[in-house]
Protein backbone atom coordinates (compact mmCIF):
# COMPACT_ATOMS: atom_id res chain seq x y z
CA UNK A 1 0.00 0.00 0.00
CA UNK A 2 0.38 3.60 -0.68
CA UNK A 3 -0.85 6.16 1.61
CA UNK A 4 0.60 9.08 2.17
CA UNK A 5 2.47 10.39 -1.11
CA UNK A 6 1.47 13.71 -1.97
CA UNK A 7 0.97 13.02 -5.32
CA UNK A 8 -1.16 9.67 -4.85
CA UNK A 9 -3.57 11.59 -2.59
CA UNK A 10 -3.75 15.06 -4.94
CA UNK A 11 -7.06 15.97 -6.20
CA UNK A 12 -6.00 16.84 -9.67
CA UNK A 13 -5.11 13.30 -9.54
CA UNK A 14 -8.48 11.75 -8.17
CA UNK A 15 -9.46 14.35 -11.02
CA UNK A 16 -8.31 12.18 -13.55
CA UNK A 17 -9.06 9.10 -11.94
CA UNK A 18 -12.96 9.70 -11.67
CA UNK A 19 -12.70 10.64 -15.32
CA UNK A 20 -10.95 7.79 -17.08
CA UNK A 21 -11.71 4.84 -14.88
CA UNK A 22 -15.35 4.35 -15.36
CA UNK A 23 -17.80 2.40 -17.69
CA UNK A 24 -16.13 -1.09 -16.78
CA UNK A 25 -12.10 0.59 -17.90
CA UNK A 26 -9.72 0.91 -14.86
CA UNK A 27 -6.43 3.37 -14.33
CA UNK A 28 -3.36 3.21 -12.01
CA UNK A 29 -0.19 5.34 -12.00
CA UNK A 30 2.69 3.25 -13.33
CA UNK A 31 6.91 3.25 -13.36
CA UNK A 32 8.85 6.19 -11.81
CA UNK A 33 6.25 7.60 -9.75
CA UNK A 34 5.37 4.26 -7.78
CA UNK A 35 9.50 3.09 -8.30
CA UNK A 36 10.49 6.41 -6.49
CA UNK A 37 7.65 6.44 -3.56
CA UNK A 38 8.79 2.91 -2.70
CA UNK A 39 12.73 3.96 -2.55
CA UNK A 40 12.25 7.39 -0.89
CA UNK A 41 13.14 9.07 -3.62
CA UNK A 42 11.44 12.57 -5.36
CA UNK A 43 8.66 12.15 -8.06
CA UNK A 44 8.73 14.17 -10.64
CA UNK A 45 6.12 13.51 -13.48
CA UNK A 46 3.36 11.05 -13.14
CA UNK A 47 2.74 8.19 -15.43
CA UNK A 48 -1.24 6.52 -15.92
CA UNK A 49 -1.80 3.64 -17.48
CA UNK A 50 -5.16 2.67 -18.12
CA UNK A 51 -7.76 -0.08 -20.56
CA UNK A 52 -9.62 2.82 -21.90
CA UNK A 53 -8.32 3.42 -25.63
CA UNK A 54 -6.89 6.74 -26.28
CA UNK A 55 -9.92 8.19 -28.29
CA UNK A 56 -12.23 7.55 -24.98
CA UNK A 57 -9.59 9.19 -22.66
CA UNK A 58 -9.62 11.92 -25.19
CA UNK A 59 -13.62 12.03 -24.93
CA UNK A 60 -13.74 11.45 -21.25
CA UNK A 61 -11.57 13.67 -20.05
CA UNK A 62 -12.67 16.73 -22.55
CA UNK A 63 -15.89 16.16 -20.90
CA UNK A 64 -14.74 16.14 -17.31
CA UNK A 65 -13.45 19.71 -17.82
CA UNK A 66 -9.85 18.42 -18.08
CA UNK A 67 -7.45 19.30 -20.83
CA UNK A 68 -6.39 16.62 -23.09
CA UNK A 69 -3.33 16.58 -25.52
CA UNK A 70 -2.91 14.09 -28.02
CA UNK A 71 1.14 14.40 -27.78
CA UNK A 72 1.33 10.61 -28.44
CA UNK A 73 -2.04 9.16 -29.56
CA UNK A 74 -0.42 6.85 -31.96
CA UNK A 75 1.22 4.94 -29.44
CA UNK A 76 -1.74 5.72 -26.78
CA UNK A 77 -0.40 8.78 -24.84
CA UNK A 78 -2.15 11.60 -24.09
CA UNK A 79 -1.29 14.37 -22.17
CA UNK A 80 -3.97 14.93 -19.64
CA UNK A 81 -4.45 18.77 -17.68
CA UNK A 82 -5.83 18.62 -14.38
CA UNK A 83 -5.58 22.18 -13.33
CA UNK A 84 -1.79 22.81 -14.19
CA UNK A 85 -0.74 19.54 -13.36
CA UNK A 86 -0.06 17.28 -16.29
CA UNK A 87 -0.27 13.50 -16.43
CA UNK A 88 0.34 10.95 -19.25
CA UNK A 89 -1.78 8.78 -19.48
CA UNK A 90 -1.31 5.68 -21.67
CA UNK A 91 -3.35 2.92 -23.02
CA UNK A 92 -2.36 -0.71 -21.64
CA UNK A 93 0.13 -2.30 -24.91
CA UNK A 94 1.31 -5.41 -25.90
CA UNK A 95 4.07 -5.75 -28.04
CA UNK A 96 3.10 -7.34 -31.55
CA UNK A 97 6.67 -7.12 -32.69
CA UNK A 98 9.84 -5.64 -32.56
CA UNK A 99 12.61 -4.09 -34.46
CA UNK A 100 15.80 -3.23 -31.83
CA UNK A 101 14.46 0.67 -32.09
CA UNK A 102 10.81 0.01 -32.50
CA UNK A 103 8.05 -1.71 -31.72
CA UNK A 104 4.45 -2.39 -33.33
CA UNK A 105 2.13 -2.63 -30.35
CA UNK A 106 -1.56 -3.09 -29.66
CA UNK A 107 -3.64 -1.74 -27.27
CA UNK A 108 -4.82 -4.19 -24.68
CA UNK A 109 -6.66 -4.64 -21.61
CA UNK A 110 -4.50 -7.09 -19.75
CA UNK A 111 -2.04 -6.09 -17.07
CA UNK A 112 0.28 -8.95 -17.32
CA UNK A 113 1.01 -8.19 -20.99
CA UNK A 114 1.24 -4.59 -20.38
CA UNK A 115 4.12 -5.78 -17.39
CA UNK A 116 5.81 -7.66 -19.67
CA UNK A 117 6.53 -5.26 -22.18
CA UNK A 118 8.49 -3.13 -19.67
CA UNK A 119 12.03 -3.05 -19.28
CA UNK A 120 12.72 -3.44 -15.21
CA UNK A 121 10.93 -5.36 -12.59
CA UNK A 122 11.16 -1.98 -11.18
CA UNK A 123 9.72 -0.13 -13.74
CA UNK A 124 6.34 -2.41 -13.42
CA UNK A 125 4.70 -1.46 -10.97
CA UNK A 126 1.19 0.10 -10.58
CA UNK A 127 -0.91 1.77 -7.78
CA UNK A 128 -4.51 2.13 -7.87
CA UNK A 129 -6.69 5.03 -6.87
CA UNK A 130 -7.01 3.11 -3.13
CA UNK A 131 -3.06 3.43 -2.93
CA UNK A 132 -2.68 -0.62 -3.34
CA UNK A 133 0.21 -1.74 -5.19
CA UNK A 134 -0.07 -3.98 -7.75
CA UNK A 135 3.06 -6.01 -9.09
CA UNK A 136 2.61 -8.28 -12.22
CA UNK A 137 5.99 -9.47 -12.39
CA UNK A 138 5.74 -10.68 -8.72
CA UNK A 139 9.40 -9.27 -8.37
CA UNK A 140 9.13 -5.26 -8.82
CA UNK A 141 8.87 -4.48 -4.87
CA UNK A 142 11.61 -6.66 -3.76
CA UNK A 143 13.47 -5.40 -6.41
CA UNK A 144 12.68 -2.30 -5.77
CA UNK A 145 13.13 -1.81 -2.14
CA UNK A 146 17.01 -3.75 -2.44
CA UNK A 147 17.46 -1.18 -5.29
CA UNK A 148 18.11 -4.13 -7.56
CA UNK A 149 17.75 -3.09 -11.51
CA UNK A 150 16.99 -6.34 -13.22
CA UNK A 151 15.44 -7.13 -16.69
CA UNK A 152 11.64 -8.42 -17.24
CA UNK A 153 12.26 -12.28 -18.59
CA UNK A 154 15.26 -12.58 -20.83
CA UNK A 155 18.05 -10.05 -20.73
CA UNK A 156 19.25 -11.25 -24.03
CA UNK A 157 16.08 -11.01 -25.38
CA UNK A 158 14.82 -8.00 -24.20
CA UNK A 159 17.47 -5.98 -25.31
CA UNK A 160 17.37 -7.13 -28.30
CA UNK A 161 13.91 -5.52 -28.72
CA UNK A 162 14.84 -2.34 -27.55
CA UNK A 163 18.82 -1.43 -27.95
CA UNK A 164 18.11 1.64 -25.87
CA UNK A 165 17.54 -0.69 -22.49
CA UNK A 166 21.28 -1.07 -22.46
CA UNK A 167 21.82 2.49 -21.59
CA UNK A 168 18.84 2.20 -19.30
CA UNK A 169 20.47 -0.59 -17.55
CA UNK A 170 22.95 1.76 -16.87
CA UNK A 171 21.19 4.62 -15.96
CA UNK A 172 18.93 3.27 -13.82
CA UNK A 173 21.44 1.38 -11.72
CA UNK A 174 23.42 4.45 -11.95
CA UNK A 175 20.36 6.81 -10.39
CA UNK A 176 19.13 4.16 -7.96
CA UNK A 177 20.89 0.82 -7.95
CA UNK A 178 22.98 -0.81 -4.98
CA UNK A 179 25.38 -3.71 -4.76
CA UNK A 180 27.00 -5.01 -7.22
CA UNK A 181 25.02 -4.50 -11.31
CA UNK A 182 23.41 -7.36 -11.86
CA UNK A 183 25.41 -10.09 -13.44
CA UNK A 184 22.73 -11.56 -16.19
CA UNK A 185 22.01 -8.18 -17.37
CA UNK A 186 25.64 -7.41 -17.69
CA UNK A 187 26.18 -10.48 -20.03
CA UNK A 188 23.32 -9.59 -21.96
CA UNK A 189 24.74 -6.07 -22.21
CA UNK A 190 28.48 -7.34 -23.89
CA UNK A 191 26.57 -9.77 -26.29
CA UNK A 192 24.14 -7.24 -27.55
CA UNK A 193 26.48 -4.29 -27.80
CA UNK A 194 26.79 -3.74 -30.85
CA UNK A 195 23.17 -2.82 -31.55
CA UNK A 196 24.01 0.63 -29.72
CA UNK A 197 24.80 1.61 -32.95
CA UNK A 198 21.76 1.69 -34.57
CA UNK A 199 20.48 4.14 -31.79
CA UNK A 200 20.25 8.10 -32.70
CA UNK A 201 22.82 10.17 -31.04
CA UNK A 202 19.57 12.28 -29.71
CA UNK A 203 18.85 8.99 -27.82
CA UNK A 204 21.83 8.34 -26.93
CA UNK A 205 23.06 11.56 -25.54
CA UNK A 206 19.77 11.64 -23.37
CA UNK A 207 20.79 8.89 -21.34
CA UNK A 208 24.67 9.54 -21.05
CA UNK A 209 23.19 13.12 -19.86
CA UNK A 210 21.37 11.13 -16.74
CA UNK A 211 23.79 8.55 -16.24
CA UNK A 212 26.75 10.70 -15.39
CA UNK A 213 25.32 12.72 -12.57
CA UNK A 214 23.86 10.58 -11.15
CA UNK A 215 24.74 9.01 -7.77
CA UNK A 216 26.49 6.19 -8.93
CA UNK A 217 27.71 7.00 -11.84
CA UNK A 218 31.70 6.45 -10.95
CA UNK A 219 31.01 2.48 -10.68
CA UNK A 220 28.32 2.40 -13.40
CA UNK A 221 31.06 4.19 -15.74
CA UNK A 222 33.67 1.76 -14.50
CA UNK A 223 31.42 -1.21 -15.69
CA UNK A 224 30.27 0.78 -19.10
CA UNK A 225 33.69 0.78 -19.91
CA UNK A 226 34.93 -2.70 -19.03
CA UNK A 227 31.78 -3.80 -20.87
CA UNK A 228 32.93 -2.47 -24.29
CA UNK A 229 29.69 0.42 -23.84
CA UNK A 230 32.03 3.56 -23.41
CA UNK A 231 33.89 2.56 -26.49
CA UNK A 232 31.26 2.48 -28.64
CA UNK A 233 28.75 5.15 -27.51
CA UNK A 234 32.40 7.52 -27.32
CA UNK A 235 34.52 6.38 -29.99
CA UNK A 236 37.34 7.69 -27.76
CA UNK A 237 39.21 7.57 -24.50
CA UNK A 238 38.08 7.15 -20.78
CA UNK A 239 39.81 8.51 -18.32
CA UNK A 240 37.90 7.14 -15.34
CA UNK A 241 40.02 7.90 -13.07
CA UNK A 242 39.78 11.75 -13.25
CA UNK A 243 36.72 11.20 -13.86
CA UNK A 244 35.66 9.50 -10.40
CA UNK A 245 37.88 12.20 -8.98
CA UNK A 246 35.47 14.97 -10.61
CA UNK A 247 32.39 13.14 -8.77
CA UNK A 248 34.18 13.38 -5.21
CA UNK A 249 34.43 17.15 -5.35
CA UNK A 250 30.66 17.19 -5.80
CA UNK A 251 30.26 17.63 -2.07
CA UNK A 252 32.81 20.90 -2.41
CA UNK A 253 31.65 22.42 -5.78
CA UNK A 254 28.15 21.37 -6.92
CA UNK A 255 28.97 22.62 -10.43
CA UNK A 256 31.36 19.10 -10.20
CA UNK A 257 27.98 17.33 -10.58
CA UNK A 258 27.14 18.95 -14.18
CA UNK A 259 26.52 16.49 -16.87
CA UNK A 260 28.67 18.37 -19.06
CA UNK A 261 31.72 18.81 -17.32
CA UNK A 262 31.39 15.21 -16.55
CA UNK A 263 31.69 14.30 -19.80
CA UNK A 264 34.70 16.81 -20.83
CA UNK A 265 36.82 15.29 -17.47
CA UNK A 266 36.27 11.78 -18.78
CA UNK A 267 36.57 11.73 -22.63
CA UNK A 268 38.62 15.21 -23.73
CA UNK A 269 42.21 14.71 -23.96
CA UNK A 270 42.55 16.71 -26.72
CA UNK A 271 40.48 20.22 -27.80
CA UNK A 272 39.26 17.84 -30.82
CA UNK A 273 37.30 15.38 -28.66
CA UNK A 274 34.99 18.25 -27.94
CA UNK A 275 33.39 18.08 -31.54
CA UNK A 276 33.68 14.35 -31.40
CA UNK A 277 31.73 14.46 -28.25
CA UNK A 278 29.13 17.02 -29.61
CA UNK A 279 28.61 15.06 -32.79
CA UNK A 280 28.26 11.42 -31.12
CA UNK A 281 25.66 12.95 -28.20
CA UNK A 282 24.35 15.81 -30.24
CA UNK A 283 25.21 18.37 -28.04
CA UNK A 284 23.10 21.35 -28.36
CA UNK A 285 25.18 24.72 -28.99
CA UNK A 286 25.34 26.04 -25.80
CA UNK A 287 26.75 22.77 -24.57
CA UNK A 288 29.58 21.91 -27.24
CA UNK A 289 30.83 25.89 -26.35
CA UNK A 290 30.29 25.32 -22.64
CA UNK A 291 32.75 22.20 -22.92
CA UNK A 292 35.09 24.00 -25.50
CA UNK A 293 35.79 26.90 -23.39
CA UNK A 294 36.35 24.81 -20.26
CA UNK A 295 38.82 22.47 -21.68
CA UNK A 296 40.82 25.28 -23.51
CA UNK A 297 40.61 27.18 -20.30
CA UNK A 298 41.29 24.29 -18.12
CA UNK A 299 44.85 24.39 -19.28
CA UNK A 300 46.29 27.00 -17.71
CA UNK A 301 45.47 25.93 -14.21
CA UNK A 302 47.41 24.93 -11.24
CA UNK A 303 46.26 25.28 -7.49
CA UNK A 304 49.18 27.32 -6.81
CA UNK A 305 48.22 30.64 -8.94
CA UNK A 306 48.91 33.56 -8.27
CA UNK A 307 45.24 35.77 -7.01
CA UNK A 308 46.03 38.56 -9.72
CA UNK A 309 46.47 35.62 -12.79
CA UNK A 310 43.09 34.14 -10.75
CA UNK A 311 40.82 37.78 -11.31
CA UNK A 312 42.75 38.21 -14.88
CA UNK A 313 41.29 34.80 -15.63
CA UNK A 314 38.32 35.62 -14.62
CA UNK A 315 38.10 38.74 -16.73
CA UNK A 316 38.69 37.16 -19.61
CA UNK A 317 36.71 34.16 -19.52
CA UNK A 318 33.64 34.83 -16.59
CA UNK A 319 32.84 33.01 -13.63
CA UNK A 320 31.22 29.44 -15.20
CA UNK A 321 34.08 28.71 -17.48
CA UNK A 322 36.69 30.02 -14.91
CA UNK A 323 35.21 27.43 -12.34
CA UNK A 324 34.41 24.75 -14.83
CA UNK A 325 37.88 24.79 -15.75
CA UNK A 326 39.20 24.89 -12.41
CA UNK A 327 37.61 21.76 -11.61
CA UNK A 328 38.91 20.19 -14.73
CA UNK A 329 42.24 20.56 -14.02
CA UNK A 330 41.96 19.77 -10.50
CA UNK A 331 40.70 16.45 -11.31
CA UNK A 332 43.22 15.75 -13.50
CA UNK A 333 45.72 16.67 -10.79
CA UNK A 334 47.03 14.34 -8.30
CA UNK A 335 45.59 16.79 -5.33
CA UNK A 336 42.79 15.60 -3.55
CA UNK A 337 39.37 16.34 -3.17
CA UNK A 338 40.82 17.73 0.63
CA UNK A 339 43.28 20.22 -0.85
CA UNK A 340 43.33 23.31 0.55
CA UNK A 341 45.06 25.30 -2.53
CA UNK A 342 42.29 24.13 -4.95
CA UNK A 343 39.51 24.96 -2.45
CA UNK A 344 40.86 28.17 -2.18
CA UNK A 345 41.14 28.54 -6.04
CA UNK A 346 37.67 27.43 -6.19
CA UNK A 347 36.52 30.13 -3.50
CA UNK A 348 38.37 32.76 -4.91
CA UNK A 349 36.77 32.47 -8.38
CA UNK A 350 33.40 32.40 -6.58
CA UNK A 351 34.09 35.60 -4.60
CA UNK A 352 35.51 38.11 -7.18
CA UNK A 353 33.57 40.36 -8.60
CA UNK A 354 34.87 40.68 -12.35
CA UNK A 355 34.98 44.10 -12.76
CA UNK A 356 33.62 46.79 -15.65
CA UNK A 357 36.75 48.28 -18.08
CA UNK A 358 36.28 52.03 -17.05
CA UNK A 359 36.79 53.55 -20.80
CA UNK A 360 34.71 53.48 -23.63
CA UNK A 361 35.65 54.99 -27.26
CA UNK A 362 33.39 57.66 -26.05
CA UNK A 363 35.88 59.07 -23.91
CA UNK A 364 38.55 58.85 -26.79
CA UNK A 365 36.20 60.64 -29.04
CA UNK A 366 36.08 63.61 -26.44
CA UNK A 367 40.14 63.72 -26.36
CA UNK A 368 40.03 64.52 -29.73
CA UNK A 369 40.85 61.44 -31.14
CA UNK A 370 39.43 60.10 -34.88
CA UNK A 371 36.95 57.51 -35.67
CA UNK A 372 38.30 54.81 -37.26
CA UNK A 373 39.73 51.54 -35.92
CA UNK A 374 42.23 53.49 -34.17
CA UNK A 375 39.73 53.99 -31.69
CA UNK A 376 39.42 49.85 -30.82
CA UNK A 377 43.11 49.50 -31.28
CA UNK A 378 43.85 52.47 -28.19
CA UNK A 379 40.99 50.40 -26.46
CA UNK A 380 42.94 47.45 -26.26
CA UNK A 381 45.95 48.72 -25.61
CA UNK A 382 44.64 50.70 -22.61
CA UNK A 383 42.36 47.58 -21.66
CA UNK A 384 45.99 45.79 -21.18
CA UNK A 385 47.39 48.33 -19.04
CA UNK A 386 44.54 48.33 -16.81
CA UNK A 387 44.65 44.28 -16.49
CA UNK A 388 48.55 44.65 -15.69
CA UNK A 389 47.81 46.69 -13.13
CA UNK A 390 45.51 44.56 -11.79
CA UNK A 391 42.79 46.26 -12.16
CA UNK A 392 43.81 49.37 -10.11
CA UNK A 393 44.28 52.10 -12.61
CA UNK A 394 41.07 54.17 -12.69
CA UNK A 395 39.30 55.77 -15.96
CA UNK A 396 41.32 59.32 -15.34
CA UNK A 397 44.48 57.32 -14.82
CA UNK A 398 44.08 55.52 -18.11
CA UNK A 399 43.19 58.30 -19.97
CA UNK A 400 45.93 60.45 -18.65
CA UNK A 401 48.77 57.42 -19.77
CA UNK A 402 46.82 57.51 -23.08
CA UNK A 403 49.96 58.10 -25.70
CA UNK A 404 52.23 55.82 -22.92
CA UNK A 405 49.75 52.75 -23.61
CA UNK A 406 50.71 52.68 -27.16
P1 LIG B 1 11.93 8.77 -15.10
O1 LIG B 1 10.76 9.49 -15.70
O2 LIG B 1 12.27 9.16 -13.72
O3 LIG B 1 13.12 8.71 -16.01
P2 LIG B 1 10.33 6.47 -15.60
O4 LIG B 1 10.41 5.07 -15.09
O5 LIG B 1 9.05 7.20 -15.43
O6 LIG B 1 11.54 7.25 -14.94
P3 LIG B 1 10.08 6.87 -18.41
O7 LIG B 1 11.17 6.94 -19.45
O8 LIG B 1 9.22 8.07 -18.15
O9 LIG B 1 10.81 6.39 -17.09
O10 LIG B 1 9.14 5.66 -18.82
C1 LIG B 1 7.97 5.31 -18.11
C2 LIG B 1 7.86 3.80 -18.03
O11 LIG B 1 7.75 3.26 -19.36
C3 LIG B 1 9.08 3.11 -17.42
O12 LIG B 1 8.98 3.04 -16.02
C4 LIG B 1 9.01 1.76 -18.07
O13 LIG B 1 8.05 0.95 -17.43
C5 LIG B 1 8.48 2.05 -19.45
N1 LIG B 1 9.55 2.22 -20.45
C6 LIG B 1 10.10 3.39 -20.87
N2 LIG B 1 11.03 3.18 -21.81
C7 LIG B 1 11.09 1.85 -22.01
C8 LIG B 1 11.84 1.00 -22.87
N3 LIG B 1 12.77 1.50 -23.69
N4 LIG B 1 11.61 -0.32 -22.81
C9 LIG B 1 10.66 -0.82 -21.98
N5 LIG B 1 9.93 -0.09 -21.15
C10 LIG B 1 10.13 1.23 -21.16
MG1 LIG C 1 8.38 9.08 -16.29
Amino acid sequence: MITDALWLTSANLARVFDAIAIEGDDARVVGGAVRNTLMGEPVCDIDVATTAVPDTVMTRARKAGLKPIPTGIDHGTITVVSEGTAYEVTTLREDVETFGRHAVVRFSRDWQADAARRDFTMNALYVDADGAIHDPTGEGVSDCLARRVRFIGDPHARIREDYLRILRFFRFHACYGSGAIDAAGLSAVISAREGLRQLSAERVGHEIRRILPAPHAVETVEAMAETGIIEIVFAGVALLEDFAHLHHLTDFAAEAGDAILRLCALSCFVQEDVERLADRLRLSTREEKRMAHAFGASRGFSSDLRERDVRECLYRVGHETAIDAALLAWCRDEAGPEDQGWRRLIVALRTFEIPVFPVAGRDLLVLGRKPGPGIGKALRALEARWIASDFALTRDDLLAGLEASE
